[in-house]
């Protein structure tokens, strides 16, 4: 046992951190004197600060979730005034205030009749209820046998065994088989690495078959992304999503799209199917939902999928003690209050132009293979050879993302995300506050650092 003094020095925190603090997807033996443990300690606007006080850009906005900045204190004054007012109680059987306000907003900015809100404490959560509320919709209308779904190759979906079922990586999914069953893999729309003749509806028809295969009477539900996070901003090519509405119509099969990302002003509009311009039954949320000032997330169902649940003595047998929590209820609150005041989806839609062109101005570098995404959700591909697109194999990616671009992004003042769980990527998903400087900043460091990762690892 550590005992911990009052304040700790940035020393103790590091020794404390070692030896008690157990962090999610981290290598824990590989932090050292050398490669101390970072410790962001405060936070302002698109900046994040270290325990010394070393200043970073949030390219990544914490992992694609504090969308409106940090810093705001109106998030903490709206948390203050709700504990005054009703520190916590559960949606197990009563509701409050805020969860029925904020299940009424989030339903008026849905679109179509995505009119019924189940709160979850994240995304994982909100993956694996809708997993169960579209086997329970099908049970509930006699077709129990509906049970599979079917999911992308290299998607990251989430932790929890229906959730990593769903998840498209090998390497997440085989240390925690077996996984609950029914979950199929079709391919994602990694159209960089297609040949230059393939149709561009190709992936959506594979859906159509894998229904066929696995016969349409045993399919409950479809989950995939506005645009892919997992192997780098995969978009989706012109009619990708009208075709999947079609297919999941034809074949009764409900369409979840997975925006725990890509909601909440992501790609420019509350929800990424806004953007692309379909209609999903469900859709899964969390992260920005909140900016991240609380945890939370969020199941939205469509009329037509939650009405079994609404008559007589049914119910949705689901739920978490926690979900709704009247703090994160205010929290988001505040935040959409933020989002229609400084109008955060027109700013994305304003500017994405800018920070994509400064990221195909990177293009002349000869590691940049390919950029790509929408709104400010992009990624750079990093290649080894331009003209043949060739790649890097595991040992090469290794020493290139994890021996050399993660610690030197950082080092240069950029938190990034460097991905290899399709081919080796850069991500960035900065605050929807960021601007001219921010994307100058970015430009800059990622011109030096990709710059000496060829020079010094790859050539
Ligand atoms: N779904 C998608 C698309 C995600 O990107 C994530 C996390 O990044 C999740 C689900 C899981 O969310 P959480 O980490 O909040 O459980």
């Amino acid at each position: 046992m550590s005992t911990v003094s009052q304040a700790p020095s940035g020393t103790e925190l590091q020794e404390l951190a070692k030896r008690h603090l157990w962090m999610h997807f981290s290598r824990m033996g590989g932090y050292d004197a050398e490669h101390p443990i970072p410790v962001i300690s405060r936070a302002e606007g698109c900046y994040v600060y270290d325990d010394a006080g070393n200043r970073y850009l949030d390219g990544l906005s914490a992992l694609f979730c504090v969308n409106a900045g940090h810093g705001r204190s109106e998030y903490g004054e709206a948390a203050a005034r709700q504990v005054e007012e009703l520190d916590f109680y559960t949606l197990w059987s009563y509701a409050h205030p805020r969860a029925i306000e904020l299940a009424a907003r989030i339903a008026a900015l849905a679109p179509g009749e995505l009119n019924r809100v189940f709160f979850t404490d994240g995304g994982s959560e909100a993956v694996e209820s809708a997993l169960k509320l579209a086997r329970n919709y099908h049970r509930v209308r006699g077709k129990g046998q509906k049970h599979k779904f079917i999911a992308r190759e290299v998607a990251y979906h989430g932790t929890t065994l229906g959730a990593l079922a769903a998840t498209g990586i090998t390497e997440l999914r085989n240390q925690f088989e077996p996984l609950v069953s029914g979950a199929c893999h079709v391919p994602n729309t990694n159209i960089y690495r297609w040949p230059e003749d393939r149709d561009p509806l190709w992936a959506a028809d594979a859906i159509e078959e894998r229904i066929v295969f696995e016969g349409a009477e045993t399919v409950a539900a479809v989950i995939i992304e506005p645009v892919q996070n997992a192997g780098g901003c995969f978009v989706p090519p012109d009619g990708y999503f009208e075709r999947v509405r079609e297919i999941c119509d034809e074949h009764d099969v409900l369409l979840i799209s997975d925006e725990v990302i890509c909601a909440w002003g992501r790609l420019g509009h509350y929800f990424g199917c806004e953007r692309f311009e379909y209609q999903p039954d469900i859709v899964t949320t969390a992260k920005a939902l909140t900016s991240a000032y609380a945890p939370m997330g969020a199941v939205i169902a469509s009329d037509t999928v939650a009405e079994p649940f609404m008559q007589g003595d049914a119910s949705f047998a689901h739920g978490f003690t926690f979900a709704g929590h009247p703090l994160a209820a205010a929290i988001a609150m505040a935040n959409l209050d933020v989002f229609e005041r400084e109008d955060l989806c027109g700013q994305v839609l304003a500017k994405e132009g800018e920070f994509r062109q400064m990221l195909d101005s990177l293009r002349d570098l000869p590691i940049v293979g390919d950029v790509r995404g929408a709104g400010f959700f992009q990624a750079i591909e990093l290649v080894k050879d331009k003209e043949t697109k060739a790649t890097f194999n595991d040992e090469e990616s290794e020493r290139l993302l994890r021996g050399f671009l993660s610690g030197e992004l950082y080092r240069n003042g950029l938190i990034c995300r460097a991905d290899d769980r399709g081919d080796p990527v850069i991500q960035l998903a900065p605050p929807l506050i960021a601007d001219t400087p921010q994307f100058e900043e970015i430009h800059d460091v990622l011109r030096k650092v990709l710059g000496d990762a060829w020079d010094q690892v790859v050539a």
